[in-house]
Parts: C-alpha cells; structure tokens; sequence
C-alpha cells in the first residue's frame, strides 16, 4: 500500500495543482495534502485561511476523483487526507515537525526545490511532476490579477471561484491591499 505525501499553500488552489494531484493520485493508493503555511492569512502573499483552503482542496479532490473514476483513468477512490500544517523556524526540523502531524507515508511529492532538498536529507523518495504552465497556474500571478480586476477565474477550477466568492476573497484582498498603502 503506498501512502504519498504533497504539500502546498494553495492561495489558492489553481489548475496547476490539479493537473499535479491528478497525475499523483493516478501512481498512490493514499494521498496526505498538507495545506502549508497554515498560520497565514489575510495577508497579500496568503489571502486565505488554512480551513478556507481546506474547503477548496477537498472540492477539488473529490471532483478530480468523481472523474478520474467515471473516466477509468483509475479504478477505485483513493483515500486522500487534508491536514494543516503551521511553518516552524528551523528548516532541518521541518520534515519531523510534518511527520508528527500527518498520517505515515513513505514518498512525497514535491515541485519545490527547498521541500525537496528537506525531504531528500531526510532519506525520503521524492518525486516531481512536470510543470503545468507554470506561468499562469501560479498563485502569486493569479493574486495580482484579482488585484488588478484581471481576469482570473479561467486559472482555478469552477468549485474554487465558488469558494472565493462564498468568502467574499477578492474583495478581501483589496482591502488588505489598501490597508498597505
Ligand atoms: P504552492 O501552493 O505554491 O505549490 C504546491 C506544489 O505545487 C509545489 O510543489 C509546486 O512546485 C507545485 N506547483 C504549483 N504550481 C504548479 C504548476 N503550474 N505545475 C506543476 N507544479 C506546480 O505551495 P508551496 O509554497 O510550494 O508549499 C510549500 C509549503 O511548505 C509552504 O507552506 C512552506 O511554508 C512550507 N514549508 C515550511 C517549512 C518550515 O516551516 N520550516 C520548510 C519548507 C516548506
């Protein structure tokens, strides 16, 4: 049984994260997501509260899964756990800090060079997925173009734009933006 391990801060969760869930969740059996940087919010760089992100990848799981299933892309849902997780001060204890909090796992998943530099010192398997435009699926990119009134939907997936909407996200973050000026 091969239990997996990704972490992302997902201000929000855009199609970049999708396209890199789907391609793990087609090679594990079990998914741990970590929602980073979970103490962050309300600011310009993290807009969004560890729980509001939650609610964003757990849609976004369960229609990636509804479809990968009805597609036969993979023959059963896997198991897929969510759990935030606060930043500590001290990268080299990092990995440990994640691995009380989480569900064991025995890869990770990871396109970030100072994550999977952590891991891999830790002794961890990391594997990487290609980048998905990495240029416009991109969470600073599509903050500055809620900022800017840009348009910025067509980056995230349809249940995600529910969510911002729901919490009123943009209007959030151009407060916070005129709050610093
Ligand atoms: P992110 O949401 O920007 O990205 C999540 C993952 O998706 C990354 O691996 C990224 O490379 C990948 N990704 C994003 N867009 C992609 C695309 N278009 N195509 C393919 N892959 C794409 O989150 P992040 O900043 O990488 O999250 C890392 C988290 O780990 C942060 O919250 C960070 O604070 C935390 N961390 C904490 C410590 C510590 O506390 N000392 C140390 C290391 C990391």
């Amino acid at each position: 049984m091969l239990r997996a391990f990704f972490i992302g801060r997902f201000q929000p969760c855009h199609l970049g994260h999708v396209e890199v869930l789907r391609s793990i969740l087609r090679e594990v059996d079990e998914l741990v997501v970590g929602i980073g940087s979970a103490q962050e919010s309300h600011t310009l760089d993290n807009p969004f509260t560890a729980g509001e992100r939650m609610l964003m990848v757990s849609r976004v799981i369960d229609e990636l899964l509804d479809e990968m299933v009805e597609s036969g892309e993979v023959e059963k849902p896997r198991k897929v756990y969510i759990v935030p997780l606060e930043d500590i001060y001290r990268n080299s204890l990092w990995v440990s800090h994640v691995r009380s909090m989480v569900p064991p796992f025995s890869v990770v998943y990871s396109n970030n060079p100072l994550v999977i530099r952590l891991f891999r010192e830790a002794g961890f398997e990391v594997k990487s997925t290609k980048l998905y435009r990495r240029f416009e699926y991109q969470g600073t990119e599509i903050r500055k173009k809620m900022l800017e009134g840009e348009e910025w939907k067509a980056l995230v997936p349809a249940c995600v734009v529910d969510v911002i909407e729901e919490i009123g996200g943009v209007e959030r973050l151009r407060e916070i933006a005129n709050a610093d000026r």
